[in-house]
């Protein structure tokens, strides 16, 4: 018998184990089957342990604090408040947008008191909550009408089986893209009943290519905007407004996946010129959605603004019930909106805030870290992320960590209370201030005061 099959037999049996005074207590706090259940994981991971040759400590008392921690550990919420030092502004990973402050305020009175969520005050009779946003979104968009959903998938899955369940969406070859999460447009297009009709090529669509594509089974022609890749060199895309021409030629609908969809002009701030939502309005498209919280810096969402015939489809259809939002969405949705009416989402709208961050400011704050803690201040770069502007970056200062290990640092950033994440570039452990809160900066310097730095 060799060491490691020696090793796998004085493994302690699930039965022995739970014989033990210790073990007797655990199955009080949390339950035969939880106790059971972490037993058996604890022992296949000792196995794999002993079977990768690594070295296992087989001490009973050990083993039983071990399982007690994955207990306690199960019984934490998944879900639980990191700080982000990854400069990325709008991190899919980490919840993408920030809400505002009135944002959060909407919210919290949303939960609190009961609302007019489906409730006319005049009449005394039931409303509907798809008047909610509205009044807003038009105003803002210039659209005639806007519609809210559970998120820009959901968006376009619903509009897809509304508008053109078993008949042709023509899309450019250069389109069919994965979003992310592994998610992509043609599986989306499928589950929707909907017939993809592929035109052109991929790095080459001409507007001649949807115009042959259309026949008496056409529905709309698609476009779905390049939101989290860039492609350069010998490209064509026909604009929206000539899609949208064609289409309405041909008796059939466009429509405008903006995936980020932003209300603001990017240029200012630095950034590439990303398509604004009034620009698709303009350019004649019959719908137009995103999300709520990428650049719009707002709750999950779908919006869809657009004609009011192609809306109207929309709400009567089922699935207006199904990808419905709840009155929390619809109080933060509407209190980030009412920034970009008052003119002030630069300012209040965190997304918009950290992108608009002076870089002086941001160096002078990792500036004050670096006193704290120690580390270098180097010049770098933050991303805006959340599949918006790809390769877009905005000049930032970072707090770098020059050490052995940094993949360990990382883990213990990541294991403190709470949570931070950076980034590793260079084999260095880097820290943006950009995406780090101003309140957040004791709790992080008290972080970093506690890890091997
Ligand atoms: C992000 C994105 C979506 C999905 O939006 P969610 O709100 O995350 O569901 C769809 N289309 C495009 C082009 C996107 O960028």
């Amino acid at each position: 018998m060799n060491g490691r099959e020696a090793l796998l037999r004085s493994l302690p049996s699930v039965s022995s184990l739970l014989a033990k005074k210790p073990v007797q207590k655990l199955i009080v706090d949390y339950s035969r089957e939880s106790v059971v259940e972490a037993i058996r994981m604890k022992l296949d991971q000792a196995r794999e342990t002993i079977l990768q040759s690594q070295p296992v400590n087989l001490d009973a008392s050990a083993f039983i604090a071990d399982v007690e921690n994955l207990l306690r550990a199960q019984q934490r919420p998944s879900l639980k408040p990191v700080i982000n030092a990854t400069g990325v502004i709008i991190h899919t990973n980490l919840g993408r947008a920030l809400l505002s402050k009135s944002a959060q305020a909407a919210m919290t009175q949303a939960a609190a008191a009961y609302n007019t969520l489906e409730f006319d005050l005049e009449s005394g009779r039931r409303g509907s909550r798809l008047l909610h946003a509205r009044q807003l979104l038009r105003e803002l968009t210039g659209a005639e009408d806007a519609l809210v959903v559970n998120n820009n998938a959901s968006a376009l899955i619903m509009i897809l089986s509304a508008l053109a369940k078993g008949r042709h969406v023509i899309i450019s070859r250069g389109q069919l893209v994965e979003i992310g999460g592994g998610f992509r447009i043609p599986a989306i297009m499928r589950e929707s009943g909907a017939q993809l009709l592929e035109v052109g090529t991929t790095n080459r669509t001409r507007i001649a290519d949807y115009a042959e594509a259309i026949g008496d089974d056409a529905a709309m022609l698609l476009r779905i905007h390049a939101s989290n890749f860039k492609q350069i060199g010998f490209v064509e895309q026909p604009p929206l407004a000539a899609l949208a021409d064609l289409a309405h030629r041909q008796g059939i609908l466009a429509v405008d996946d903006l995936g980020s969809g932003t209300l603001l002009d990017t240029a200012p701030f630095g950034l590439d010129h990303e398509p604004t939502i009034q620009e698709s309005v303009v350019a004649g498209a019959d719908l137009v959605c995103f999300s709520g919280d990428k650049l719009l810096g707002g709750p999950q969402a779908g919006i869809i603004v657009g004609k009011r015939t192609a809306i109207d489809k929309l709400k009567r259809h089922p699935l207006a019930r199904a990808l419905r939002v709840d009155k929390l969405t619809y109080a933060a949705l509407i209190a980030t909106l009412d920034h970009y009416r008052r003119n002030e989402a630069p300012e209040q709208v965190p997304v918009w805030r950290m992108i608009a961050l002076n870089p002086d400011t941001i160096a002078r704050r990792a500036q004050a870290w670096s006193q704290r803690v120690g580390g270098a201040v180097i010049g770098g770069e933050s991303t805006v992320g959340g599949g918006s502007l790809p390769g877009a970056t905005l000049p930032t200062a970072l707090l770098a960590f020059e050490t052995e290990r940094p993949d360990q640092l990382m883990a213990q950033l990541r294991q403190a209370d709470p949570a931070v994440i950076a980034r590793i570039a260079d084999g260095r452990v880097l820290l943006d201030p950009r995406t780090v809160l101003p309140e957040q900066d004791g709790d992080l310097l008290k972080v970093l005061a506690s890890v091997d730095l």
